[in-house]
């Protein structure tokens, strides 16, 4: 490939990714340029006539290739930004969305010094390390399904440096934790089986099944968290969940069957209402 001007390419390839569906094509482009040429946002704009030589023209064209193929720029590029922190991002785990700075401030709010946080389907770990890389007295315990998801936790954690403070279990649920818990949070799968193959590219095709499937309505996870939490919960202790648009009164109406009180709705910056936090219902914790 010849060299070319950095200003000429983003035009091309913005035209591309817009042909092809990509909403943000204009952002994405130079997000992928910035990455392959090693360059700075001000670096492009105060020169876009800088050549960009043969070696990352090529590294960019195989990156628009994929974002034409609706893969999102986080997994081409394998990180994503959370809550100020950079986190790696591997097929085996759902990419970190904004929505779930929800849920960060919410549970900030309320963990206390020293708090104990349990992680639910860990993922990424984007939760659990950011709670605890901002709470630098705080300790944990992470847990997911899926082994290659908690290695890329682990990875996580020892980057943002917070492994020596965080602790791995592999299971389904609650099933490998022991403890007791200050704070219990969980991203869980949310979205109805039926609904997957109705999503976005970006999502169903790049996403891991296991992170998005919430069983026939959706809500199952939701069940077995509110069925199971009790007994890990200290007194005084804090659930906090993120739940999909429109899944509030359901999900509230399945922790207060579990005696849990709905104690705040915490809306994403789209308006919704993307997380919901529950405290034990007075009556049972005497
Ligand atoms: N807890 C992780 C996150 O919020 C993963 C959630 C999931 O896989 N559903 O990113």
């Amino acid at each position: 490939m010849q060299p070319r001007p950095a200003g000429l390419l983003l035009q091309e390839a913005r035209k591309r990714l817009a042909a092809a569906g990509c909403e943000s094509a204009a952002l994405d482009a130079r997000l992928l340029l910035q990455a392959a040429a090693g360059l700075t946002h001000e670096a492009i704009l105060m020169a876009p006539e800088r050549m960009i030589a043969a070696k990352p023209r090529a590294v960019f064209e195989d990156f628009i290739i994929r974002r034409m193929a609706h893969e999102p720029v986080s997994r081409i590029l394998g990180c994503r930004d959370f809550y100020g922190r950079v986190f790696r991002v591997t097929p085996d785990v759902l990419d970190p969305r904004p929505d779930t700075e929800t849920l960060i401030e919410a549970a900030l709010a309320v963990v206390k010094p020293g708090a104990r946080i349990l992680d639910l389907g860990t993922g990424s770990g984007a939760i659990i390390v950011t709670l605890l890389a901002e709470r630098p007295d705080a300790t944990g315990l992470a847990t997911d399904l899926s082994d290659a998801a908690l290695a890329v936790a682990r990875q996580n954690a020892e980057a943002l440096g917070v492994g020596n403070r965080l602790v791995f279990a592999s299971g389904s649920w609650f099933a490998p934790v022991s403890g007791m818990f200050d704070l219990i949070v969980s991203n869980p799968p949310y979205i109805p089986a039926g609904d997957i193959a109705g999503l976005d590219r970006d999502v169903k095709d790049f996403d891991p099944p296991g992170a998005l499937d919430g069983g026939p309505d959706g809500l199952q996870p939701y069940r077995v968290i509110a069925e199971g939490a009790g007994p890990f919960l200290s007194p005084g202790g804090w659930i906090m969940v993120e739940i999909g648009a429109g899944q509030a009164d359901d999900v509230a109406g399945i922790f207060a069957a579990q005696d849990f009180s709905l104690k705040g709705k915490h809306h994403d910056l789209g308006g919704h209402v993307r997380c919901l936090s529950f405290q034990q219902a007075a009556s049972t914790r005497l």
